[in-house]
């Protein structure tokens, strides 16, 4: 079975062990590819088995992701899909480290072992870093984070610093620390495990392979997804020609990325038909997404073509509606896996999305990693020690 890197523009090849995460010609992505055959039964077949590779939702479709004998795995994934409401919830905060991160994480961390690499870096709102220093800590490799100062949620700085790695708080945004670490991974011969990766997407993927294989391989109507660094809109899209090509499913679902407005750079590409690349100065209440100018644009742009699919937008009072009404179903998430809700409440009032079609909403992140984003002051009714104080707060005075 053999396995490479391929640029996603001019399909040149480079060995599937070089360190490398752009094609030098234009600066283009890569991306990994195949060519060997693989049966959907076979993922069906491992739900039984007591391995740990097995067990691990990303490690169980393990011949379309990476082939390893041995990967640095939790295990990860087989988180569950809910449906309220009629509509389905895939919800990644389930993952170890409580982000859907710890999939493409669990990839990236395994070839870093098999480059024999000794320390990884990424830039990161704060998922990406806890979870790259949660395996960092598996693998015992070092681990270096570079985040924005000042914009990530406390929940999310505390567990990258609990698991151990170095923490380096730029003083600029999101887009200014990626530039920084490439730079930095670069010159000082580190491991880079950004979605601009390629094995990180290869992980992600098994999002969706997993959704298909929870919908017993009848594919939904529509899969939507929060978007940011574009890193899962890419893999989706992946995931999902590849499952059509191999014939996993009979027909492929409409993707729906949905950013923030004050970080729409990927909305306003896709209303001007892509014809330019956007950047923006990016501010949002969903920290996770506060991205202006996504590494994976391109990667992004195939995968809303090849799904004719769609980009919206949606407003942090939107939002923050969505995640009270997710939290109020008592599922719960974190305010950037909220666009998802409210995208479909506003892609069904403007018609594009129609009664009876079928609608997975990701949930990529744990309701308890923005403290800030749940805490209501109004909410908490302090009162004396005793009974009458109780009575007047319930009973109402
Ligand atoms: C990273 C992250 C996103 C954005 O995902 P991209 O793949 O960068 O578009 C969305 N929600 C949460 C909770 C995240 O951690």
């Amino acid at each position: 079975m053999s396995e490479w890197l391929q640029c996603i523009a001019n399909k040149h090849r480079f060995p599937i062990d070089e360190i490398r995460y752009t094609c030098d010609h234009d600066g283009d992505l890569l991306e990994v590819e195949r060519d060997h055959l693989i049966d959907r039964n076979s993922f069906d077949d491992r739900s039984t088995s007591h391995a740990p590779i097995d067990q691990s939702g990303v490690w169980r479709f393990r011949e379309g992701v990476l082939n390893v004998d041995r990967a640095i795995t939790h295990p990860e994934g087989g988180t569950r899909l809910y449906e309220r409401n009629g509509i389905f919830f895939k919800h990644e905060g389930e993952n170890p480290t409580g982000s859907f991160k710890d999939r493409g994480m669990t990839v990236a961390v395994t070839q870093a072992v098999r480059l024999k690499a000794t320390a990884v870096a990424c830039a990161s709102t704060g998922n990406t870093s806890s979870s790259l220093a949660a395996y960092a800590a598996q693998a015992g490799l070092k681990a270096i984070v570079f985040v924005p100062a000042g914009k990530i949620s406390s929940g999310k700085l505390a567990q990258t610093l609990a698991y151990g790695a170095t923490c380096l708080a730029i003083r600029g945004d999101f887009d200014a620390a990626m530039r920084l670490v490439r730079e930095a991974c670069a010159r000082f011969n580190i491991y880079l495990v950004n979605s601009i990766n390629p094995f990180r997407i290869e992980g992600q993927k098994t999002i969706v392979w997993e959704i298909l294989q929870d919908l017993q391989w009848d594919a939904p109507d529509w899969i939507v997804v929060p978007a940011g660094n574009l890193g899962n809109t890419s893999a989706f899209g992946k995931a999902l020609r590849e499952a059509h090509k191999r014939g996993w499913i009979a027909r492929v679902p409409r993707l729906a990325s949905i950013q923030a407005c004050g970080a729409n750079p990927f909305y306003r590409s896709f209303s001007e038909g892509f014809a330019t690349r956007h950047t923006v100065t990016a501010e949002t209440i969903a920290t996770a997404i506060r991205i202006g100018d996504p590494v994976s644009h391109d990667k992004a742009v195939a995968a809303i073509r090849d799904t004719n699919g769609i980009v919206e937008e949606v407003t942090d009072d939107e939002l923050m509606s969505a995640k009270r009404t997710i939290d109020g179903m008592g599922i719960g998430c974190e305010p950037a896996s909220a666009t998802t809700l409210a995208g479909v409440q506003k892609l069904r009032a403007k018609g594009v999305m129609k009664d009876g079609e079928r609608i997975v909403c990701v949930l990529t992140g744990h309701i308890l990693k923005d403290p800030e984003a749940n805490f209501r002051a109004e909410k908490v009714l302090e009162i004396d020690a005793t009974l009458d104080a109780v009575e007047q707060r319930l009973m109402g005075s």
